[in-house]
């Protein structure tokens, strides 16, 4: 078999060679083997097959807001949960069934037209439901795993089952699901008004754009919090904000930040990650631990 034409009877979007930088906020990353967006449920299960069958590793990609993809690509297949079935959301009064490929900014959207409150934490985190949940996506005082009900997921063998939340490992930043492949969840919210729904969205985003940075492409927090220290504040106290390596710089306003100044490149990246690794280790004795996904 050529391995070009391993996923060819499968509907949906397909590409190879496809490169990583046109699907990470990041901007960062080399060619997918293959690059593939199922139609639909039926399509997903084939593709799983396939890539089972010829041996090839499935990774699953959302908005590409928490990756760090290779310069020399990835000998894998990047799944995209982004056809219509994948993005619909549907549900009455305060519970919601969100499929992953929708987008947490018009999952807000939806939440300030219908006075449905609690999500407004996530307001400025550039993901899809699927990547929040994977990462429990949050702030310091709150996680998506918080509103969560229940989580309709895939397994590698095509399987679906639907896991409670209490069958759910949901940690800071990790959930265990990323085993899976999440299809929906459904999120219990709480009944508002509109108004005050939107102002506290406003809010939020309001003090991210103090906080960080958000001229140049970049992933978020590259590094996950120690035992409740700021990641940010540690590098910070080791003389790192603006430190250049390549295309790629410790952002100056928010230290837990790498910025692509036009041209970075993973390894670029991953230098800087590395430098602010051991300058913390050495000056507080404290290992840092990634919070981006580095694919590689
Ligand atoms: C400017 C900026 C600000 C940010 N601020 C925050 C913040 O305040 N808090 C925070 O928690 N994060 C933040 N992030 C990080 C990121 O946006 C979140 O982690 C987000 O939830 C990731 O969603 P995504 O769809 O982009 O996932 P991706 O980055 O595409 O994927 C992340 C992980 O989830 C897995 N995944 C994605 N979809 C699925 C699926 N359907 N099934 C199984 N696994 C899946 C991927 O395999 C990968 O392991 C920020 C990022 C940026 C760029």
């Amino acid at each position: 078999m050529v391995a070009d034409n391993v996923f060819k009877a499968i509907k949906g979007k397909i590409k190879f060679r496809e490169p990583m930088r046109r699907h990470t906020t990041f901007k960062i990353g080399g060619p997918a083997k293959y690059y593939l967006e199922p139609r639909d449920i039926r399509q997903l299960k084939l593709l799983l097959k396939a890539a089972k069958r010829y041996k090839i590793p499935v990774l699953v990609i959302g908005a590409g807001s928490n990756i760090l993809a290779a310069d020399q690509g990835l000998e894998a297949a990047v799944l995209r949960l982004a056809a219509t079935v994948f993005k619909k959301i549907s549900g009455r009064n305060n519970n919601l069934t969100v499929a992953s490929g929708v987008t947490l900014s018009r999952l807000l959207s939806l939440c300030r037209q219908r006075g449905l409150a609690g999500l407004e934490f996530l307001a400025g985190i550039p993901g899809t439901l699927g990547g929040a949940l994977a990462m429990n996506a949050g702030i310091p005082q709150k996680n998506i795993a918080d509103l969560v009900e229940d989580v309709r997921v895939m397994d590698y063998n095509g399987k679906i089952t639907t896991l409670k939340k209490k069958e759910i490992k949901f940690g800071y930043r990790s959930s265990g699901l990323a085993k899976y492949i999440i299809l929906n969840a459904r999120l219990r919210l709480t009944k508002a008004d509109k108004r005050q729904v939107k102002e506290r969205i406003e809010n939020y985003l309001r003090l991210r754009r103090a906080a960080q940075d958000n001229r140049r492409p970049s992933a978020g927090c590259v590094f996950k919090n120690h035992q409740g220290l700021s990641a940010g504040r540690l590098i910070d106290l080791c003389g790192l904000k603006g430190k250049r390596i390549g295309g790629a710089s410790i952002c100056g306003r928010h230290a837990n930040f790498i910025l692509n100044l036009g041209a970075a490149r993973a390894r670029d990246v991953l230098r800087l990650m590395d430098l602010a690794r051991a300058e913390v280790k050495k000056k507080f004795n404290i290992t840092l631990e990634p919070e981006i996904n580095i694919w590689q």
